[in-house]
């Protein structure tokens, strides 16, 4: 595979969640909350009522829009409140599952139906944009994608959470690639990870020697953040550079997170809803970083209490990586399905200088893995010429944040750029590309 352009190698911070490869399982927290709105800003319907009692794996909320995926408890209990917003469900500690999560009697035959059953399944990209997987997987099959690549690549610092899921379930992965290049239609898949988890490539191959599913390859990648980005990996397989308007999907390659893999082999194998994934906490202020299975809708203050909670006060609290995640202020704040990590940071990992005057040092530009030139994308924001932004492709940014990082004049570009593409968003312009949201990690 080629090796990506641009980019950067940054400090891995990645030892701490990484001294045991177990996943802890945790007990249910006493309440769990479960946000309804989803992508598209669509909002669930409740499909339970305040009092009633459910079991792991009910379906609480959904919406009749096909664009949308339904949401299932993660707990058993009683829902004890409903608002616009979200569903409160108190745990009875019984922890009961409901009866059709097992093995099924047969699988489907038909493409379209396993579509259907990943959709029912409540599965969105794990990778962390959370868009819904059976509309990627639809618009893979009307592009005739001839490969799938199987993202572990996890270049964020401190992320563990796909190294330690592809070292403890590398055959649920493998089915779940399987099943995945069999619905979309591909002739080959390949797992990729980065040269740092060399491990994993060896047990894949190993289970795979088993397995004999022939058309799974595994590859090697330089450690270079972004190297998981959709474009970069498509570019890595094809061996050229995508054209600017061209996203991975044109190219007829379908990038998928291997969380995603794991939940659609879980899916299909064992009828089982997305209610779980596994979540890194961890960061300089966590007292035991690990990897748990984290019920989806747990608060964030209880995941750090099952690290042990905090050595010190974080200056900064993010779902997902420092690069590309979101702060968060409110650890009430629950995990949703495309949240990889928890992490708590100290103030020395955070950028604190006085922004100052651009120097033209074309440091951005360098990093800059979609080619962009962040310096002018940020002086078209910071004049509102939403016509300059749009010339300059302020839509191909995939908001990895390489340009603030290496900024010596502490400009937050990636903030201005994020800012720049709501506004250009009714400008007349706004290419068809830039509605497709790309896997993150
Ligand atoms: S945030 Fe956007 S502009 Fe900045 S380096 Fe990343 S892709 Fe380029
Ligand atoms: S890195 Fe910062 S100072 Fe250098 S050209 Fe880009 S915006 Fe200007």
């Amino acid at each position: 595979m080629k090796k990506m352009k641009a980019g950067l190698v940054l400090p891995d911070h990645k030892y701490g969640s990484l001294s045991s490869t177990k996943i802890q399982n945790l007990s249910s927290p006493r309440f769990i909350k479960f946000p309804l709105r989803q992508h598209f800003d669509l909002v669930l319907n409740p499909l339970v009522q305040e009092g009633d009692f459910v079991l792991i794996g009910t379906k609480i909320a959904a919406h009749e829009d096909l664009n949308s995926v339904p949401l299932h408890s993660s707990t058993s209990g009683r829902v004890s409140k409903i608002t616009l917003d979200f569903i409160l469900i108190e745990a009875d500690e019984a922890d009961k599952f409901e009866p059709s999560i097992r093995i099924p009697a047969e699988l489907p035959t038909e493409p379209k139906q396993f579509i259907e059953l990943i959709r029912q399944a409540g599965i969105v990209d794990l990778g962390g944009s959370g868009f819904p997987t059976h509309l990627r997987l639809m618009e893979a099959q009307r592009k005739e994608i001839h490969t799938l690549i199987i993202n572990g690549c996890e270049s964020e610092p401190f992320l563990t959470s796909n190294h330690v899921l592809m070292l403890n379930h590398p055959v649920e992965i493998l089915k779940g690639t399987e099943l995945l290049r069999m619905i979309t239609g591909a002739e080959r898949a390949i797992i990729v990870t980065e040269r740092n988890k060399t491990e994993v490539i060896e047990i894949l191959n190993t289970k795979n020697y088993n397995l004999k599913l022939n058309a799974i390859e595994t590859a090697l990648l330089p450690v270079r953040f972004p190297q998981g980005s959709e474009r970069a990996l498509a570019a890595s397989t094809l061996g050229r550079e995508l054209k600017r308007s061209e996203t991975a999907l044109d190219a007829r390659v379908l990038v998928e997170d291997v969380a995603t893999a794991f939940a659609v082999y879980e899916a299909i194998y064992l009828n089982k809803p997305l209610y779980e994934r596994v979540v890194t906490i961890a960061g300089p202020c966590v007292i035991e970083p690990k990897n748990v299975w984290a019920r989806i809708g747990t608060r964030a203050n209880d995941l750090f209490r099952s690290a042990k909670g905090f050595l010190r006060e974080p200056s900064r609290v993010l779902f997902g990586g420092p690069m590309m995640g979101e702060a968060i202020s409110d650890l009430e704040r629950p995990v949703t399905k495309e949240v990889q990590a928890l992490l708590a940071l100290s103030p020395d990992l955070i950028p604190n200088g006085q922004e100052e005057a651009c120097t033209k040092c074309a440091k951005c530009v360098d990093v800059c893995p979609e080619s962009l030139i962040p310096e002018t994308l940020m002086k078209a924001v910071k004049k509102g010429n939403a016509a300059l932004a749009l010339e300059y492709d302020i839509n191909s940014c995939t908001e990895c944040g390489l340009c603030s990082y290496v900024c010596p004049s502490n400009i937050p570009l990636v903030q201005l750029i994020q800012s720049g593409k709501t506004k250009t968003k009714s400008h007349p312009f706004q290419p068809a590309y830039a509605v497709f949201p790309q896997s993150q990690s």
